[in-house]
């Protein structure tokens, strides 16, 4: 048997990398890991986490309104970036630093160092220094992708939204996905002017109509300025600022355009194709079930491979590639009902089959509530809450689970684990309510408001 200078050899320090490389070292594997840039990848240093901070600082301006109804005398602030922006990067340092010692103690060699595939047991770093691996693992993420059109480059992306030196007054978000709604609430939340373009007829396309229409309508009230069924047509720099034309004729001048128009693999000059790793249409890398290509000594995880783009499932799949490759136990990554949370203003929580989806495939029952909740009512403000199940007549499972209301995320997650199990909605009933809750809703809808 050949002898190899390593048994792993991961591309990429994010979060699929780093967590098969430290479960694969926990095997007694000898591992090596490479990342050309920061430890943590898109989520810990341009994606989830630095997002969610940025969230939870958005979220103070409508807390200090609350706060005097509530009988506390506080004026309303304002935002300083030069204050936050700081604490945010010392933040992302710490976060950053734990990865690397977490690697470390797990024995992993890092190589701060760009690596390209050169065969299928090789790796060559950017110094042209290469070693042989037993198994070679890539997780290099995505990025961006703005569309093909003139100027584009006038733009930034959320790459660079976390190191902007000072916060626009005005901004446009393009885009109508995760990222662009995101990013329009959360600047909205910030104080900066927002508008946001999306092509389409709503925002969040695939998610539940009922529970998007009312993200949408609460992003309008709470102050985004969402124009659908627009784009940009033309874009130039003018002296004070991006001049931008959209689809609908009319002209505006800002201080920034932010794309979210998708994200895409990072598999440009990798070296995959040359040793016979299939590539899809948009570069993303070909993985069977076990996250194995057509080489049999490379797999890949993570973003790279287009499957979901979320960091659990991107861990999952990594740890699923250690338990088949290092543990003799093929496992196959599940990506059945994953739970996830979109962190607008409402925040949105989604597990299963939206209605449209679930009555596409068989006759069900809907249950649904929307009201406003006591916190912010009593405040006098008008957001609303929905609260959704979508059940299957025959079966009677809960076939999905949408959630549009503050700490939506957290819900989800625990409703997730009862969808997850294939919980009915008698077991759902059967749950007494935790009260005065908001997701207490979840288990005392009686009567289905419609069926589809
Ligand atoms: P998405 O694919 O979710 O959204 C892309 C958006 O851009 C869509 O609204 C799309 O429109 C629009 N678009 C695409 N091309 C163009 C174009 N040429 N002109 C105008 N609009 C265009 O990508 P994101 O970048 O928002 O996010 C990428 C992934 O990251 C997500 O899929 C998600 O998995 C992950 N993510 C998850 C988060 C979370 O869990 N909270 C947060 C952030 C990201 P259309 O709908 O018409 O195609």
């Amino acid at each position: 048997m050949a002898d190899f200078d390593y048994d792993l050899f991961v591309i990429g320090g994010g979060s699929g990398g780093v967590r098969a490389a430290r479960v694969a070292a926990a095997t007694g594997a000898k591992v090596a890991l490479a990342e050309e840039f920061r430890m943590g990848g898109t989520c810990v240093i341009r994606g989830c986490v630095p997002k969610k901070l940025m969230v939870f600082a958005s979220e103070y301006q409508e807390m200090f309104a609350d706060a005097r109804a509530y009988g506390w005398d506080v004026e309303d602030g304002s935002f300083d970036w030069s204050k936050f922006q700081p604490n945010l990067h010392a933040e992302l340092d710490r976060l950053e630093g734990i990865y690397r010692k977490l690697l470390g103690n797990s024995d992993v060699s890092i190589h701060d160092s760009r690596a390209t595939v050169s065969g299928p047991h090789e790796v060559t770093l950017a110094d042209g220094t290469t070693y042989s691996a037993k198994h070679i693992l890539v997780a290099v993420g995505g990025r961006p992708s703005l569309p093909d059109m003139k100027n584009a480059d006038l733009a930034i992306t959320s790459n660079d939204i976390f190191l902007l030196k000072e916060l626009p007054q005005k901004t446009l978000v393009v885009g109508g996905g995760y990222i662009a709604s995101e990013f329009a609430c959360i600047l909205n939340g910030l104080g900066v002017e927002v508008t946001q373009f999306y092509r389409g007829a709503q925002i969040l396309r695939g998610f539940d109509d009922e529970a998007r229409g009312l993200v949408s309508e609460m992003m309008i009230e709470k102050g985004v300025d969402l124009h659908l069924g627009t784009n940009v047509l033309e874009m130039e720099k003018h002296e004070d600022g991006i001049w931008v034309k959209c689809t609908n004729g009319s002209e505006a001048v800002y201080d920034q355009v932010m794309y979210a128009t998708g994200r895409v693999p990072n598999t440009d000059g990798l070296g995959l194709e040359e040793v016979g790793v299939e590539l899809g249409r948009n570069g993303e890398i070909i993985v069977d079930d076990y996250s194995q290509t057509k080489v049999p000594s490379i797999y890949a995880v993570g973003d790279v491979t287009n499957r979901v783009q979320l960091t659990p499932v991107a861990i999952r799949e990594g740890m699923a590639f250690v338990e088949t490759v290092f543990n003799g136990n093929p496992t196959k990554p599940d990506h059945e009902l994953i739970p996830s949370a979109i962190f607008t203003q409402p925040e949105m929580g989604t597990v299963g089959l939206s209605e449209e989806q679930a009555a596409e495939q068989e006759p069900v029952e809907i249950y649904a509530t929307s009201f406003r909740p006591m916190q912010t009512a009593f405040a006098e403000r008008p957001d609303r809450v929905l609260m959704k199940l979508v059940v299957s007549k025959a079966t009677r499972k809960v076939l999905g689970c949408h959630i549009v209301s503050p700490h939506a995320g957290e819900m989800i997650q625990l409703a997730g684990i009862a969808v997850k199990m294939g919980a009915t909605k008698e077991q759902f009933d059967a749950t007494c309510a935790v009260h005065p809750t908001i997701s207490e809703e979840l288990v005392t809808m009686r009567d289905p408001v419609r069926t589809a």
